[in-house]
């Protein structure tokens, strides 16, 4: 037996792996750049404290307190039987594939869409199935339905706004989509706080959909990528189907406490979220008038190309102290919104790299060399 036994379609698998570089400017996992206040950090502090006194018992396996607050932030109705909460949302939908998919049955999503679904799908022993998005990387629905009526998947995953494209799907999307599936349709909000006006969330659906899950994560707008707490909300007997699958006290009374202190912050962490939608509209439009290709965004991050060596773009900009993602479809980089020191610093860098102009100084040629661009 091949050393160590690990399951076939596990041989010379590589890990998930963003890089994690030591550089000024951190662009690459759609993190909230602005890190909590003093008061946050001495409220956690305590809370911390306080939860240390006890445990030496296990944790609320039902997270009960938790899920309260979760449902309250959530509003649109949601009761506390309708949340359910895990170990960031990755855990979340890995339970989803453990408690839904399985062996004979399939989870499907469109591409491009996140990197990790795949992996659950493995991990779970599930099938895989991808279909695609239009040109523009909406959903054609025609294609999805097909989709869905021949693989007669038991998960369907839709990131809105997806990763790594930042497109939101529209509601009647989400209506048909779930009228057509036989399974569940996860429809993974994990940047929904930063949709564009107008853009509503499919948590308004969930009373008329009973296979509607939505989920949700403090790691983004939430500005607690480093507590791991990801959430959902869905009709009880999903919620209650995950208890079967999840680990026991999964979820640990320093996480719980941590997240129910956040929640009574949730104004002063959510603050910087219109800063960064408007630093994300920003940098889209610059990126246009640099001549580039850009995806409408309703999440913290751009999608922009085509570059015919991306990988030469991406190195350029690191080899300047600026570390964006090379991902999505070929020829295109992904850019985190920052602040708007580091979005400076992206911008110069990236004219520097791609010999634009240059966003400090006025354009003085018509043709600025195009170097990395296909056209
Ligand atoms: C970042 C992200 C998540 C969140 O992951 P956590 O495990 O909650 O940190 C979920 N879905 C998508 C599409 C993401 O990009």
């Amino acid at each position: 037996m091949d050393w160590p036994p690990l399951r076939a379609e596990l041989r010379g698998v590589e890990p998930y792996g963003a890089p994690q570089l030591d550089v000024p400017v951190q662009l690459n996992v759609n993190e909230n750049p602005y890190p909590p206040s003093e008061a946050v950090v001495a409220d956690v502090a305590t809370a911390v404290a306080e939860v240390t006194r006890t445990l030496n018992r296990y944790p609320d396996r039902e997270l009960v307190a938790l899920r309260a607050a979760l449902a309250d932030y959530l509003g649109h109705g949601v009761t506390p039987d309708q949340v359910w909460a895990a170990n960031g949302s990755n855990e979340v939908m890995l339970q989803i594939l453990q408690a839904f998919g399985g062996p004979g049955r399939t989870a499907v999503s469109f591409a491009p869409t996140y990197s990790m679904y795949p992996e659950y799908a493995r991990d779970a022993m599930t099938g895989w199935v991808v279909g695609h998005r239009e040109e523009d990387f909406t959903l054609d629905l025609g294609h999805a339905r097909a989709v869905i009526e021949e693989h007669q998947p038991s998960v369907v995953l839709l990131p809105s706004p997806n990763n790594p494209t930042g497109t939101a799907l529209p509601p009647e999307a989400v209506e048909t989509l779930c009228a057509a599936a036989p399974g569940v349709v996860v429809v993974d909000e994990a940047y929904g706080e930063f949709r564009r006006a107008g853009t509503p969330s499919a948590l308004e659906l969930l009373p008329a959909h009973r296979n509607l899950v939505v989920s949700r994560t403090m790691s983004k707008a939430f500005a607690l990528a480093g507590a791991r707490l990801g959430y959902l909300a869905a009709a009880p007997e999903i919620c209650d189907a995950l208890r079967v699958v999840r680990l026991p006290y999964h979820l640990s009374a320093v996480t719980q406490a941590v997240a129910l202190t956040a929640l009574r912050h949730a104004a002063e962490l959510l603050g910087r979220v219109d800063d960064l939608r408007a630093e994300r509209d920003a940098c889209v439009t610059w990126l246009r008038e640099q001549a580039l290709e850009v995806a409408d965004s309703d999440a913290n991050f751009v999608l922009f190309g085509r570059f015919d060596a991306r990988h030469a773009v991406w190195q350029g900009l690191l080899e300047r102290g600026v570390l964006i993602r090379e991902t999505g479809p070929d020829g295109w980089l992904r850019v985190s919104i920052g602040t708007p020191e580091e979005m400076a610093a992206f911008r110069t860098a990236l004219a520097e790299v791609l010999g634009l102009p240059g966003p400090a100084h006025p354009r003085t040629q018509d043709h600025p060399h195009e170097m990395q661009r296909t056209t």
